[in-house]
C-alpha cells in the first residue's frame, strides 16, 4: 500500500453514498458530497462550524450541526478541512459557538 503522501489517486478522501435514503442531509453543499465524515470527526472537539448547542436526555452538552456543511462540501476541501482541524484538536467544553469562528471559517 503506498502511503497517502506518495500517491496521486485521491479516491480515500472522498464519496457519494447514493443509495442513502438522507441524502442529501445537510443543504447548501455546492461541490460533490462527502460522505465519509458523515459522523464528523470534529463532534468532541473545537471547530469552525456553525453548531447550535442542545442538551439531550441524559443531560449532556451535543451539538447540533444540521446547518453546517464543512465536513461535506467536496472531496478534496473537506478532507483537507478535517485533517487541518485534527492536526491540534482541542476538547470542546460543550459552550457555544463563537460567531467570530464561523466568520474566519466560511472565508477560507
Ligand atoms: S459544526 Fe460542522 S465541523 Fe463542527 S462538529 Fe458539527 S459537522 Fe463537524
Amino acid at each position: 500500500m503506498e502511503p497517502k503522501d506518495t500517491t496521486t489517486n485521491e479516491a480515500f478522501k472522498g464519496f457519494t453514498n447514493e443509495a442513502c435514503p438522507f441524502l442529501p442531509c445537510h443543504p447548501g453543499v455546492a461541490r460533490e458530497f462527502n460522505c465519509l465524515f458523515c459522523y464528523c470527526p470534529l463532534i468532541a472537539y473545537e471547530c469552525p462550524g456553525p453548531y447550535q448547542v442542545f442538551t439531550d436526555r441524559n443531560g449532556l452538552k451535543r451539538k447540533d450541526c444540521s446547518a453546517c456543511t464543512l465536513p461535506h462540501n467536496g472531496y478534496r476541501r473537506s478532507w483537507n478541512f478535517i485533517q487541518r482541524w485534527l492536526e491540534k484538536p482541542k476538547l470542546w467544553d460543550g459552550g457555544d459557538q463563537d460567531p467570530k469562528r464561523i466568520k474566519e471559517a466560511s472565508s477560507e
